[in-house]
């Protein structure tokens, strides 16, 4: 009795169910490579194109282990605050499209 092939994950929209495994081994492995790198382009965001708004201050880029993750202080807003900017917060930033999206994290301990 023939095998059956492995299901698409249900999460893939179906011209990649129906499309992906018509093509020709050589074009899937070209195809794997090239998820690779679109996955590490999206999520590995050099210190370089980390931009902050007025009166944020970034103190720690971290791009190891796949991800971004940026710790920075940023203000409040209010006119009569003492004690801005606030923080340091983690965020994780990744790419989409064109734009970088920040996650926020939560608060850093603050460290010596
Ligand atoms: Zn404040």
């Amino acid at each position: 009795m023939a095998r059956d092939p492995p299901d698409a994950p249900s999460s893939l929209p179906q011209y990649l169910s129906e499309g992906v495994p018509k093509q020709d081994d050589q074009t899937l492995r070209d195809l794997q490579t090239w998820i690779d790198e679109l996955l590490k382009y999206r999520h590995d965001i050099a210190a370089e194109e980390i931009e902050t708004a007025e009166g944020e201050t970034v103190t720690d880029v971290d791009e190891s282990g796949g991800t971004t993750s940026v710790i920075k202080k940023v203000p409040c807003g209010k006119d009569a605050c003492s004690t801005c900017p606030h923080g340091p917060y983690r965020y994780e930033v990744h790419r989409e499209g064109d734009k970088l999206v920040w996650d926020y994290k939560g608060p850093v301990e603050a460290q010596d």
